[in-house]
């Protein structure tokens, strides 16, 4: 009887890349060996215990939307779907201190959200007409002329005020893409509101996990492995890569294991692919033009009070240094053991805070205290149990004007190899999503490979939303 044999594939580091890259070839019938070098799955998305409460906390609140097609899919068919909830409604607190209720109308995309829009307290007629042109021009943008400037210097084009880029520009980019205004290239920004907010209907849909990272990427993830021949090896950092004529031959472990494979993906952030290579590979597979990128932080401040501060799951915070808050007692409620006393844990998210970071943690933990007690005056009666900052210094990387140049295709000049990771190209900025496509970008480069592929063209990356009918008549998509 013919035996074919089962091709082989190792992937190098444990994040969203590398899991969508090994549950796609898993799911093509592919034998794969995942080594993380921590004791945990999800890199940057994780959590880790806090001391004082003992509970699993997050590096920081993930959110996902509607637009985020290949991530939902990789959710879908790991079974992790189940830990997420979807937010019917945006929450939005202006200068005024009211709360906005956003959410999508029966209208077809792009006016579903126009109603919500037109209803914001903070902005006047006239500032909503100088937004709708400005969202217009942008989401219908073909200029390549103006693709290097900075998203701030076209905004000054469009003649936006000060209040109208404080209260909406800046609230919707800097969470989108962790960074200020004048360090957005336009194409991203066109792409958050185009793929978010006007294309489709679905895509603005906010999912939010309601389980600690580490749950999410936990149990259900791994069953889902085991029975597809994918075997995580944590605890099990590669330390260097054997190349032969142009082929990766060898992955070797820092505890000296030399590992055999067909094929290999390196799925880690670009600051850390150096050290595994000798020398005279570093400028064949571009890595110093990799090493170019520059990163953004995100902050997130976690406090645990003795009563609750707000019956909303959640609230976006336009024009001050805390930009969104979460109610993550209320948003694990369900999932939580009811023997237990309620927690009234919720965590405030600063996105963007690289200039922030010169103030101590006690500060800004101050100011945050003193911005949610202006918000909510019942603030100043209610009693902190607990506080933490955590600060992710390289969270994502800046999708600056010069970004594009630096960001590496996954098929590398080495036979076998591919890069996967936020920092690669996928037109996507650094988010779950995108290190999601990354990696289902490496697998389709390797399941269509001439050594691997049978008969036809095998697509793994999934389709963006459709745009509506209306949305490309209106914006010209
Ligand atoms: C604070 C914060 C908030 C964020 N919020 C959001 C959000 O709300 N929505 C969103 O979509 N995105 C968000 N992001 C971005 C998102 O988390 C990242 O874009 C994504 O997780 C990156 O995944 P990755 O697989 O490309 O890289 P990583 O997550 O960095 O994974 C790389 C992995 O490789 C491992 N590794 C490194 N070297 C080796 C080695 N030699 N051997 C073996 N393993 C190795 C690392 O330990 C790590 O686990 C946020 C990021 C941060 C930090």
């Amino acid at each position: 009887m013919k035996t074919t044999h089962q091709k082989k594939a190792i992937i190098i580091g444990g994040g969203l890349a590398g899991l969508a890259a090994a549950s796609a070839l898993g799911e093509q019938g592919w034998s794969v060996d995942l080594h993380e070098s921590r004791t945990r799955l999800g890199g940057r998305a994780s959590s880790f215990q806090d001391k004082i409460t003992n509970e699993m906390i997050d590096n920081c609140q993930h959110v996902t939307m509607g637009c985020c097609t290949n991530f939902q899919h990789f959710c879908k068919t790991t079974g992790i779907d189940q830990f997420f909830r979807d937010e019917p409604y945006l929450y939005f607190i202006g200068p005024d201190n009211t709360v906005n209720q956003f959410g999508s109308s029966l209208l077809p995309a792009p006016f579903h959200l126009s109603s919500s829009f037109r209803k914001l307290s903070y902005f006047s007629l006239r500032e909503k007409i100088q937004i709708a042109k400005a969202l217009k021009k942008l989401v219908g943008w073909k200029d390549d002329q103006t693709e290097r400037l900075s998203f701030s210097d076209w905004l000054k084009q469009q003649y936006q005020s000060e209040h109208v880029i404080e209260h909406f520009w800046k609230v919707v980019l800097t969470s989108a893409l962790s960074e200020s205004l004048d360090r957005i290239a336009l194409p991203y920004a066109r792409k958050v509101f185009r793929d978010g907010f006007v294309a489709n209907k679905e895509g603005w849909c906010m999912s939010v996990p309601v389980v600690p990272l580490d749950q999410l990427y936990g149990d259900v993830l791994n069953d889902w492995f085991n029975n597809h021949q994918v075997n995580i090896h944590m605890n099990s950092a590669i330390q260097n890569l054997e190349i032969h004529e142009n082929k990766v031959t060898h992955a070797i472990t820092s505890k000296g294991k030399k590992l055999e494979a067909d094929e290999f993906i390196i799925a880690v952030p670009q600051t850390r692919i150096r050290s595994l290579f000798n020398e005279e590979y570093l400028n064949l597979l571009q890595i110093p033009e990799a090493e170019k990128l520059e990163s953004a932080s995100i902050s997130s401040i976690h406090l645990w009070l003795d009563q609750p501060l707000m019956k909303l799951p959640h609230a976006v915070i336009t024009g001050r240094m805390i930009q969104w808050i979460f109610n993550r007692g209320m948003l694990q409620s369900d999932q939580e053991d009811q023997t237990k006393p309620k927690t009234f844990y919720y965590q405030i998210v600063i996105s963007a805070s690289n200039e922030l970071l010169k103030k101590t943690y006690k500060e800004i933990i101050e100011i945050a205290i003193n911005e949610l007690a202006d918000i909510w005056p019942e603030m100043k009666q209610i009693e902190i149990i607990h506080s933490r900052m955590v600060s992710e210094h390289h969270a994502v990387i800046s999708v600056t004007p010069e970004s594009e140049k630096y960001r590496l295709k996954q098929k590398t000049e080495i036979k076998n190899l591919n890069f996967a990771g936020d920092w690669t190209v996928t037109g996507w900025p650094s988010t779950m999503e995108g290190a999601v496509r990354s990696g289902y970008l490496a697998v389709e480069n390797i399941l269509n490979h001439p050594n691997h592929h049978e008969a036809r063209y095998v697509p793994v990356v999934k389709p963006d939303l459709p745009a509506s009918w209306l949305s490309q008549i209106v914006f010209g998509l």
